[in-house]
């Protein structure tokens, strides 16, 4: 079917999980004839960052019950799941609660993909077409726009949603002499494997999060037998997923977690998690526990509560909340006990060539040096010091705003984007990580999910999938 003159043109930036989603739920609650335009750079459409790995040691860190594409339909991802041979075996209970391989979740986006906007599904008023480039402008008249892509491309379109995901690991002092230099990988998601020094060489990790973690995992996928350093502030490593215990006091039925403000919810989390210790449990339950209301407690937070919330908990609440599968925590552990990884806790002041090899200056005059290092400090976080060419250049003529905190693009409750002078866009919509500093948990694909679905209502002017049920959910998270 081809697009008609009246059919409305919606633009998607951005291929990974929220596009690919947003388009999938255009075409199944759509009743009139729209043309999705989904432009991608970079990364594999439909896999984007997270599941563009080719690497099968890489897993996802959700268990699969929890990573359903479609919030109402929660089991749609182990359904996917059995139309491979190689679970045919697998009983659905071990199914539900392994942690995939993460280039299987970018299979499943695929085939959703082909099924819904390739011509294979039932929709019938929704076309597609894919395109390959760099979006570089978004030029807005009265209510519609024109996407500009790097090549000149100019794609009409009625609305434009922007779903570019995360930003590149923002940049360290001293690293933008390092651009051409071999021991330095700026971005983890690009490749460095092949600037692997022998197995008498060192690397050193900046950072401890979730891509340090792949790193190190891949390092022994690849029988990589030497020395790795490991480096960040306070020096955690990801806990594991575990297998959690029916604790009914927290939250109380009493307690309106939305409306209690830091203080009083710092102290009553504290409580809960020494009350958790004592029993012999895990204080991450309460963490879990949190997760419905996350956004909500978030939202109604003062700026500065937000503030004082990503200095002096933001670490510490990513370690209890972000875990890894049991088995990739072992390998970790593994690498440790054997000596090959050291973790060290330290402020990294800059990082400067020394010959061939890359040294990182640690707060205190200590240093480390590395045949490679890798810059794997998490995506970065300031908004108006966005390095998207497309951000930025919204951001100059005021066509998007960042949030409060600056750590994302302000939106409304149905993700309309908010202009510099407080207006709701005519055009412009936003999704994905791009919302942290006003949704905060906006990472991970049950919440994403969520947000793929309310825009698509946005564009459709139809009402989303409803939400399921969190609250039942966590009471079954390992
Ligand atoms: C390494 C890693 C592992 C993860 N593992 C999990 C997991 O196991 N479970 C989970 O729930 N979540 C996981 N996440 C979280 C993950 O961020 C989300 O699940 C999801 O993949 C984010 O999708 P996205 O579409 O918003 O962004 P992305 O995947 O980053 O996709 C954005 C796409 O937009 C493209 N793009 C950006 N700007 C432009 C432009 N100007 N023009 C054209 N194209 C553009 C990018 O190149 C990219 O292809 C992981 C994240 C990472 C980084």
């Amino acid at each position: 079917m081809t697009a008609s003159s009246s059919t409305k043109r919606i633009a998607i930036i951005g291929g990974g999980f929220s596009g690919v989603m947003t388009a999938v739920n255009v075409a199944r609650m759509s009743k009139h004839p729209r043309h999705i335009i989904l432009i991608n750079a970079k990364r594999p459409l439909g896999r984007g960052v997270a599941y563009g790995t080719r690497r099968p040691e890489h897993l996802l860190n959700v268990a699969a019950r929890n990573m359903s594409a479609f919030p109402d339909l929660p089991d749609h991802f182990v359904q996917w799941l059995r139309t491979r041979s190689e679970f045919d075996t697998v009983p659905d209970l071990e199914l539900r609660e392994r942690f995939m391989p993460r280039m299987v979740f970018g299979d499943y986006l695929k085939s959703m993909m082909h099924h819904h906007l390739q011509g294979m599904g039932d929709e019938v008023t929704v076309t597609a077409e894919f395109v390959e480039g760099v979006a570089v402008d978004v030029e807005v008249n009265g209510s519609s726009g024109v996407v500009l892509l790097e090549d000149g491309t100019r794609i009409d379109a009625d609305r434009v949603v922007l779903a570019s995901g995360n930003e590149p690991p923002a940049a360290l002092p001293g690293a933008e002499l390092l651009q051409d230099h071999g021991g330095w990988a700026g971005n983890p998601w690009l490749p460095w494997h092949e600037n692997l020094p022998g197995d008498d060489g060192t690397i050193v990790i900046l950072g401890t999060g979730l891509t340090t973690v792949d790193s190190i995992i891949s390092l022994r996928a690849m029988g990589w037998l030497g020395r790795i350093h490991a480096v960040s502030r306070h020096g955690w490593l990801p806990e594991a997923h575990f297998r959690g215990i029916d604790y009914h006091d927290f939250p109380s039925p009493d307690v309106d977690l939305t409306t209690l403000g830091l203080e009083k919810l710092r102290a009553l989390m504290e409580e809960h998690c020494g009350k958790l210790r004592e029993l012999g449990a895990n204080p991450a339950i309460v963490v879990d526990k949190m997760r419905p209301f996350t956004q909500q407690v978030w939202k109604n937070f003062s700026v500065e509560e937000r503030l004082a919330f990503a200095k002096k908990d933001a670490a510490r609440w990513n370690i209890m909340r972000h875990r890894i599968a049991p088995e990739i925590h072992a390998q970790v552990t593994s690498s440790q006990l054997t000596g090959q990884l050291q973790v060290h806790s330290a402020y990294i002041e800059r990082v400067e060539a020394d010959g061939e090899k890359v040294k990182v200056c640690l707060e205190g005059g200590e240093s480390l040096t590395g045949d490679l290092v890798i810059n794997a400090t998490g995506p970065q976080t300031r908004f108006s010091s966005s390095k998207s060419l497309l951000l930025s250049k919204l951001m100059e003529k005021g066509l998007i705003s960042p949030d409060d905190m600056d750590m994302g693009i302000r939106i409304t409750d149905d993700h309309t984007a908010v202009t510099k002078d407080g207006t709701e866009s005519e055009v412009l919509l936003a999704l994905g990580p791009l919302l942290r500093g006003t949704l905060w948990e906006t990472i991970a694909v049950p919440e994403l999910r969520g947000q793929a679905s309310q825009v698509a209502a946005t564009l459709v002017g139809g009402s989303a999938a409803p939400a399921e049920d969190l609250s039942a959910l966590v009471e079954f998270i390992i």
